[in-house]
């Protein structure tokens, strides 16, 4: 069986005293998620000091965005070997407001999923349709490109360790949660995908999150879909009792 992951995506929020103190409030409470899998992906300059107010706990370390190469020349960017070196574990990539703020293409996407997987990092790979492609239609064709896109060349042991994550761009911070069939439909769709690149024994493996105004008063029913394996929160991973809530009810 899958072990649901609650991955809280604090964006661009917190600042020093709030980043250490959400992360200890998490920490100190983890065990209130047994048999759950918490992640905290806090803003890059608070790695640090999430890694350290973490400790010991059951808390794995997320980042946000990477950039492609190891080192050298990139003025401003990141590296997978700076954030392997800081104990981060998994990145976040391809998030929509990469993708439609920040103009990242699939193959952009694509060109960081292979290098985080080279590094020894386990990417989260974010797909979602905007609203105007939903309501015309076209939401499996834009998923299966972002797939297609972002996974390509990934093998079959390299995806054992992606995660990949629905978030539905209309859904993202605007409080319209997806319903849980509009979810389920596109995980089920997304793991049909694995299955036909893959084999249904490696697909079955594979954790798909939902994002999208997850809060604790939906987080039961979205969870409790059958591809629905856990979540990618954004506004309510901010506040730890809302955070720890939504891990609950997975
Ligand atoms: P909200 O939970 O604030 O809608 O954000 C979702 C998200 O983008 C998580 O990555």
């Amino acid at each position: 069986m899958r072990t649901p992951l609650i991955a809280g995506n604090w964006k661009m929020n917190t600042d020093t005293a709030g980043a250490r103190q959400l992360a200890s409030a998490i920490a100190s409470r983890a065990d209130e998620a047994a048999g759950t899998e918490l992640l905290v992906c806090p803003p890059n300059v608070y790695l640090s000091l999430v890694r350290d107010a973490i400790g010991d706990a059951a808390v794995g370390l997320g980042a946000q965005n990477v950039y492609p190469e190891a080192n050298g020349a990139f003025t401003g960017e990141t590296s997978t070997d700076m954030l392997c070196d800081l104990g981060v574990q998994y990145v976040i990539l391809g998030h929509s407001e990469r993708r439609h703020i920040l103009g990242e293409s699939d193959q952009d996407v694509n060109k960081k999923t292979l290098a985080a997987l080279k590094a020894g990092l386990r990417p989260i790979v974010c797909v979602g349709e905007l609203l105007e492609e939903r309501e015309a239609g076209k939401t499996s064709e834009v998923i299966r490109r972002q797939f297609e896109g972002s996974l390509a060349n990934v093998s079959e042991e390299q995806i054992l360790s992606t995660v990949i994550a629905y978030e539905p761009v209309w859904a993202i911070g605007t409080g319209k949660v997806a319903t849980t069939e509009q979810a389920e439909e596109v995980h089920a769709d997304l793991r049909n995908q694995l299955t036909s690149r893959y084999n249904a024994e490696t697909a079955e493996k594979i954790r798909i999150l939902y994002g999208g105004s997850v809060k604790p008063d939906n987080a039961e029913q979205l969870l409790s879909q059958p591809n629905v394996d856990g979540a990618l929160i954004g506004g309510a991973s901010l506040k730890a009792d809302d955070f720890l809530a939504i891990a609950a009810a997975g």
